[in-house]
């Protein structure tokens, strides 16, 4: 994916234009908010959750290079092995080697965003190896040969009648009269074309929600079960995961759990949590022969101790994306590659460079929303600021714009010229508005006046009003 400024300008007015786009965000909007508050409201502990959740990730951080050693020795004496991936190219090669190694046609794949992160599914399938994805969401957007729209709900900018077709322009070898209009039907019809995919593959990919250091385990939360499936099934089981998904111990693994799905889905759990330790043992039922890690970095080691450490405890949740303004007005494809929404506007400069995403960390209304939902406590907008420090410092933003901060820069620094000149605005102002008290067109202003009007100042500055008043 293709990742610029004109792009997402355009991504997003076709967004707001997509009738049927705008009325699936409409379900995030609904859905997802009302059933979190509901989940945090039957947990009264859940804001000392949210601190403790942040010192254990804090604490992780300060000591990474620890707990990755440690996690690395457990997960070779449990029988498995550790690959580190500097870059996205290591991680792709790194598996690809895997699976040449071991002659797979096929694998199974639960849902990852470390895999989309480092593109890992056209890596494969170039090299002749078909990819299956297991998670319904997934699954139905491979179909559609689409990028998710969201890092927890992948096909969310879906309706049922879209899916519906879409499994009739695929599935051709199932009779064309069946019945696929409800949910049941669609979600029994993908579980059925995929019983073969499993019982067919060499190989099984997962992601990870947690690495245990203490046990050497990774930990992976679903709703579907696909993920135990495509771990357990398969010869090999591969795990791809970024460094900071590290947690010492299993307890405070399981404490952040308490936080991770009440801030997803609302549920106090997901249906399924999985660990997994090494490949299977003599006398286990099941479990793969072969059990892999790719610990991949990409540009996080940089982070640490600098502004975006922060960032790096972030759980994969998607509050902050649920609950975005932002991202309810354009979903998750207008934002052009793997992470949207606020930690996406975050990540992404971080992951591809700020200047390719500096836009994101502007495409924000710093309502902070994002910050008040976050379990972690990450400080989404002050790091989305520091981005557009770091975009001025570097001459990325346009020259008007540039020149625009600079004379409000000057003008904040003299308060007497600040309050003349802001006294002549809104006189002004007011007096565009005069004839009902809206603004239909303001001055250097013109795109935020197309799509909606303003009240119009009453005529004076707040500061005059406020020393009118204090006036004794
Ligand atoms: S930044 Fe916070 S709210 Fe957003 S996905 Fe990460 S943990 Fe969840």
């Amino acid at each position: 994916m293709e990742i610029r400024s004109p792009e997402f300008r355009q991504k997003s007015t076709e967004a707001l234009g997509d009738v049927q786009l705008q009325r699936a965000l409409g379900n995030v909007k609904r859905g997802f908010i009302a059933k979190r508050q509901k989940a945090i409201d039957n947990l009264p502990e859940f804001e000392h959750l949210r601190d403790r959740a942040r010192e254990i990730k804090t604490h992780t951080l300060k000591h990474l290079d620890l707990y990755l050693e440690a996690y690395e020795r457990k997960v070779a004496e449990s029988g498995g092995h550790v690959h580190w991936a500097a870059s996205a190219e290591d991680a792709r090669e790194t598996i690809l080697a895997i699976c040449q190694r071991a002659g797979a046609r096929s694998v199974t794949k639960g849902k990852s965003m470390i895999a989309e992160e480092v593109a890992l599914n056209p890596c494969l399938e170039v090299a002749g190896i078909e990819v299956v994805e297991t998670d319904l969401g997934e699954y139905i957007i491979q179909l559609r040969n689409e990028p998710p729209s969201h890092i927890i709900a992948p096909a969310v900018h879906l309706n049922k009648e879209q899916v519906e077709a879409d499994f009739r322009r695929v599935h051709t070898e199932l009779p064309a009269e069946r019945s696929l209009e409800e949910p049941v039907e669609l979600l029994n019809e993908a579980r059925a074309m995929l019983r073969q995919k499993y019982l067919d593959a060499y190989i099984g990919i997962t992601g990870a929600n947690f690495l245990i250091a203490e046990t050497g385990s990774s930990i992976i939360v679903t709703n579907e079960g696909n993920g135990d499936l495509t771990q357990i099934l398969p010869k090999i089981h591969i795990v791809i995961a970024s460094i900071e998904k590290i947690t010492p111990t299993l307890n405070d693994a399981s404490q952040i759990l308490r936080l991770l799905a009440r801030s997803a889905t609302g549920q106090d759990m997901s249906v399924y949590t999985t660990l997994s330790t090494g490949p299977r043992r003599p006398g286990d039922v099941d479990g793969p022969e072969e059990y892999h890690v790719v610990l991949l970095d990409n540009g996080r080691s940089s982070m640490l101790g600098t502004e975006f450490e922060d960032m790096l405890r972030c759980i994969r949740c998607g509050a902050c994306i649920n609950h975005c303004p932002v991202y309810h007005a354009i979903g998750g494809h207008a934002y052009g590659w793997v992470y949207c929404g606020p930690m996406g506007a975050v990540l992404t400069p971080q992951l591809i460079g700020v200047d390719k995403a500096g836009h994101l960390p502007n495409a924000s209304t710093f309502c902070g929303r994002c910050e008040q939902v976050c379990p972690m406590r990450i400080p989404l907008p002050k790091m989305m600021r520091q981005w557009r420090e770091r975009e001025f410092e570097r001459h990325l933003i346009p020259p008007a714009q540039r020149t625009g901060i600079g004379i409000w820069a000057w003008l904040a620094k003299r308060p007497r010229a600040y309050q003349a000149l802001t006294g002549i605005a809104v006189r002004m102002l007011a007096m565009l508005g005069r004839r009902d008290g809206r603004l239909r067109w303001l001055p250097l202003g013109g795109g935020w006046t197309r799509h909606r009007d303003l009240p119009a100042p009453e005529g004076r500055t707040f500061q005059a009003m406020w020393r009118d008043r204090m006036r004794p």
